[in-house]
């Protein structure tokens, strides 16, 4: 690897990681269920970001990026989406998918992006950490995984118009008595690694155990060797959905709302426009909300 390459690499694995004021903290003045809402919202912790960030490896991540600026896939072309196919109801392997063995919300909308867009969706499936880094090699042309939009993320690719409003919450035993995100202070906490939920927990300051998957996470917490597993809202429901035992506890106060986008390279607004234009008319026609009821009452066959 260059080292250029290495160091956009660790940016892109810090950006990943880090936490903003979207994913966590009190819910006072994040409670956006729409755009316009959450737009205003990322416009007052914008500010606060650019300060705190490194400016200087923003730019070279600019740089790099410029350096390998890539055509749209034009008409008759293939898109290929980048995800993590461990994130149901979003993104699963299944028997049969929507595209090849790949199914959920995101597989679906990403098919229907292409096809409007008289192409072909394709999907890589590359673990959650290193999307972004897939992103900005060439290796995919855009990233649909369920991903939340942070303002350190914005600093290494453009995102969409948001598509889906979600939270992180714990999932717990049913007979647990954790009933707040406080009462998790002495307890063993489980989350997947370079998650927002991740990114939260290490925020209020308690210890936890990262795992690869969500699944990893949640087996633990079946097992009896973690208390609480801290994820995405639609995420959780599923698991409780197919595990016996298991609650899901809210806490809007410390973890505030959250809104999934899709990521393309910085710069490739020819690609963007193809994709708001269909997302925008998926969510006005109640397409998303439809996969999204769709596939948390789905059931996955193996
Ligand atoms: N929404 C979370 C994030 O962006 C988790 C996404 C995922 O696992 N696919 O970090």
């Amino acid at each position: 690897m260059k080292k250029a390459t290495k160091v956009l690499a660790l940016i892109l694995a810090m950006a990943m990681m880090a936490c903003t004021l979207v994913a966590c903290g009190s819910s006072a003045d994040t409670t956006a269920t729409n755009t316009e809402a959450a737009a205003t919202e990322t416009a007052d912790t914008e500010a606060a970001a650019t300060e705190t960030a490194d400016t200087e490896a923003a730019a070279e991540t600019e740089d790099a990026a410029a350096d390998t600026e890539e055509a749209a896939p034009a008409e008759g072309g293939t898109i290929t989406f980048g995800t993590n196919a461990e994130f149901p109801p979003f993104e699963y392997v299944t028997a049969n998918g929507v595209i090849g063995e790949y199914d959920g919300i995101d597989m679906a909308l990403a098919k229907q992006i292409a096809e409007e867009n008289g192409m072909t969706a394709a999907i890589e499936n590359i673990e959650f950490d290193s999307l972004l880094v897939a992103l900005q090699n060439g290796q995919i042309d855009a990233v649909i995984a369920g991903m939340t939009v942070t303002d350190e993320r914005k600093e290494a690719v453009d995102f969409s118009i948001p598509y889906y409003t979600a939270t992180q919450v714990m999932i717990v035993k049913e007979d647990s008595d954790i009933a707040k995100a406080a009462d998790m202070a002495d307890k063993k906490i489980c989350v997947v690694q370079g998650y927002t939920g991740e990114v939260c927990v290490n925020e209020m300051g308690y210890p936890y155990e990262a795992f690869k998957k969500g699944t990893e996470a949640v087996m633990e917490l079946v097992n009896g060797k973690c208390d609480v597993v801290v994820i995405d809202s639609a995420t959780a429901a599923k698991y409780v959905a197919d595990n016996e035992g298991l609650k899901i506890v809210e806490d809007p106060d410390a973890f505030a709302s959250e809104e999934y986008a899709i990521a393309v390279k910085k710069g490739n607004t020819e690609l963007l426009d193809k994709i708001n234009k269909v997302v925008e008319a998926k969510l006005a026609d109640g397409t998303i909300a439809d996969l999204a009821v769709q596939y948390s009452e789905a059931t996955v066959e193996e």
